[in-house]
């Protein structure tokens, strides 16, 4: 546990990331007395200046105080106190994280930040790295991923891109963090879930008509929606499919190869279904096993070889690196594989073990025995996926950061030239209002131009919940959606 006292205690949360950041998982307290860290304001000449002290080591940044509009100033506020107690940290540790201050923020956003105040691409870069200390290789990354989302990064005025939740799943991943009650098993949930789904697709179908919207790209995620039965997932297709006519994509993430099948994937086609995921994860069947997959690496190509023989041509594959016990030997092995396949897309994930998941539970409580990959070995593994990817000619085209990402990582799609999913690119970059059906999903709407606002609604996370209250649902998104009728 540490103790911090602040001089902007409304930062709290925002400090204890980047101690976090240094520190790994810890739990930060909020002191009124003498504290692990604590924090001083110094004004004067219309400078400001943070001071941090921990111990017998402090750091005092100084910097001319931020104005412009009172959120415009906290942004700034916030973004000084956090970097006077980076610089702290970096001291006392002699860590350079690769992402260097960035916490809480998307890194794009920053790079868009640049380009936005008229920086050509290369002062954009370089202001990244000024400011927030990037690492030259991720602030290139980071100009990769725009170049690659030229053109498609901004929806066209009066769309909005589709999300339907299906939170079934045959076993549970060791690194899975919904809650049991978030994540159903094949069984008696699965009818009324798909009955309260189609009541909101249905409302929500209304509701975009009233309000002139149409919609761009569909995705159905999960969970894995190949979970429930063929005849399931097809009413709810057919439904989305005439309540949102028009998506220039559709995704179902099939995901789990133990839950595709031949009449699956054939029902996918005829719903035109164009775009599909088949998540090997890894091809190591002892990994497979230890994470709690009841598929092998034969499985996932089987069900890849087989939607190639069905006619589909924009295919994704997730990986994670860093799974317990895999060396970065194994991984390449994987990517090998990957690259052998030829996806017309690849996510590689960096593990995340959030606090609810049995993996955190056998790593951290138990010590079930496995072995938690080292931030060196990460790092060595996403590095190679970067590099390799890239020689092979996929391109990264967006990037997500998490919270408890081994080695402070991050996540990335690349993606053949031509293939990059617009409703990844819309809901990562925030640039494409997202409309959410199904437990525990979350709608995202934009407004205005200029001062962008982003305003959402969650639907409720546990299933039965959700079923019981599907009117609900429906009417939090009328409130969201249509505001002057609130
Ligand atoms: S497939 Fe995804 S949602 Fe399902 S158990 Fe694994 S991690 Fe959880």
């Amino acid at each position: 546990m540490i103790s911090v006292r602040t001089a902007c205690p409304e930062f709290i949360s925002d400090i204890g990331d980047m101690l976090r950041l240094f520190l790994g998982d810890v739990q930060i307290v909020e002191a009124e007395g003498p504290a692990d860290y604590e924090h001083v304001v110094l004004e004067s000449n219309g400078n400001i200046a943070d001071r941090w002290i921990c111990g017998d080591a402090s750091h005092e940044l100084s910097q001319p105080a931020p104005t412009g509009t009172p959120v415009q100033v906290r942004r700034a506020r916030k973004r000084q106190v956090k970097m006077a107690l980076y610089e702290l940290l970096r001291k006392m540790t002699g860590m350079r994280p690769p992402w260097g201050a960035l916490t809480g923020i998307r890194p794009t956003r920053l790079l868009y930040e640049g380009l936005d105040m008229g920086l050509s691409m290369e002062e954009a870069k370089a202001r990244v790295m000024r400011e927030f200390d990037v690492s030259e290789d991720r602030a290139s990354l980071l100009c990769e991923i725009a170049e690659m989302q030229r053109g498609v990064r901004e929806p066209e005025p009066g769309s909005f891109d589709l999300y339907i939740g299906i939170p079934f799943c045959r076993t549970r991943c060791s690194y899975c963090s919904f809650s049991s009650g978030e994540i159903g098993r094949n069984g008696k949930l699965v009818a009324p879930y798909v009955e309260a789904l189609l009541k909101e697709i249905a409302g929500a179908g209304r509701l975009m008509r009233e309000a002139g919207l149409r919609v761009r790209a569909a995705y159905v995620g999960g969970g894995t929606p190949t979970a429930i039965s063929c005849g399931d997932l097809e009413r709810i297709l057919a439904a989305a499919r005439e309540e949102f006519p028009g998506a220039v994509e559709w995704t179902v993430e099939a995901g789990r190869p133990d839950t595709i099948d031949r009449e699956k994937l054939l029902m996918l086609k005829r719903m035109g279904t164009g775009r599909i995921s088949v998540n090997p994860q890894t091809f190591c069947d002892d990994t497979l096993a230890r994470i709690g997959r009841i598929h092998t690496g034969a499985d996932t190509i089987a069900a890849y070889e087989l939607a190639r023989e069905l006619g589909f041509a924009d295919i994704n594959m997730d990986l994670i690196a860093a799974l317990p016990g895999e060396t970065p030997e194994i991984f390449a092995e994987t990517l090998a594989k990957v690259i052998e396949l030829a996806p017309e897309s690849v996510t590689v994930h960096s593990l995340a073990i959030k606090r609810s998941s049995k993996l955190h539970e056998q790593l951290h409580v138990s010590g079930a025995g496995h072995s938690q990959v080292s931030a060196e070995g990460a790092a060595e593994m996403i590095a190679r996926a970067r590099s390799e990817l890239t020689r092979a000619g996929w391109r990264p085209y967006y990037l997500y950061r998490q919270k408890y990402m081994a080695g402070n990582l991050e996540n990335v799609g690349y993606a053949r030239p031509g293939y990059a999913c617009l409703y990844n690119i819309g809901n990562m970059e925030e640039t494409a209002s997202v409309l959410a059906l199904g437990a525990g999903a979350i709608s995202k709407w934009l407004f205005g131009d200029r001062d962008l606002r982003i305003e959402r609604a969650a639907n409720l996370k546990s299933i039965e919940e959700y079923v019981a209250r599907v009117d609900e649902m429906i009417e939090r998104k009328r409130a969201l959606i249509l505001p002057e009728e609130r």
